[in-house]
């Protein structure tokens, strides 16, 4: 399945909630969800009753949305996690978070997930003094990402490390933006995922 190019917003409406896939805007009073929170389409506003199905369907999409993973990708993070010990859905989201890109968001370098997938991709990041261009890396605890060398005086990475000063990372990373690198402490926890996923209909789903 092709990434989808369509209006953002209309992915947050679809999921009756903020995926923030905007960046400032998500956090602003602009955001398309605040100012008009019915499903897209002629039927958005009905009072449609979802059946348990539509709930696991949905949970999916949201997850697989928030994080700008593709159907495929994310079925096959799903067997990954199935395989390893402890809880299914939890490792599924630890998997996700552990994602290069997602990293990048976390580290405040990037107001959203596609910003961060953008950075990525353009290889201004290296990992283990390395350079990167693959978002779906999934990083190790130890690990150290880095901006690269030669692009530390771009103005917009400057800008986006001042950012990142004022951002407040999650505790899995050392984050210290001033010399724009970040190393993962240890390997996330589903409690350190600030984000309301339900990741129990997912495994319902794809358990039948
Ligand atoms: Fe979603 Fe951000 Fe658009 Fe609001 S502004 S609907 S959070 S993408």
């Amino acid at each position: 399945m092709a990434r989808y190019t369509g209006p953002v917003c209309r992915l947050c409406r679809r999921e009756g909630t903020k995926l923030f896939l905007k960046g400032d805007r998500c956090i602003s009073g602009k955001c398309a969800l605040d100012r008009r929170s019915t499903a897209p389409g002629q039927h958005g506003a009905a009072n449609k009753k979802m059946r348990e199905y539509g709930l696991q369907m949905r949970e999916k999409q949201k997850t697989r949305r928030y994080y700008g993973v593709l159907e495929r990708q994310f079925v096959n993070y799903y067997e990954e996690a199935a395989r390893k010990e402890g809880m299914t859905g939890e490792n599924l989201i630890c998997l996700l978070e552990r994602r290069l890109d997602n990293v990048v968001y976390r580290m405040g370098f990037a107001a959203s997930h596609k910003e961060a997938r953008q950075l990525v991709l353009h290889a201004h990041f290296t990992l283990n003094g390395k350079k990167v261009n693959i978002p779906s890396l999934i990083v190790k605890a130890g690990d150290v990402i880095a901006v690269k060398e030669s692009s530390r005086d771009s103005v917009k990475i400057k800008a986006l490390a001042e950012a990142a000063a004022s951002h407040t990372a999650p505790k899995w990373l050392e984050v210290k933006a001033e010399a724009m690198t970040a190393k993962v402490v240890s390997l996330p926890a589903r409690e350190d995922v600030d984000f309301d996923f339900n990741e129990q209909l997912i495994v319902e789903l794809y358990s039948k």
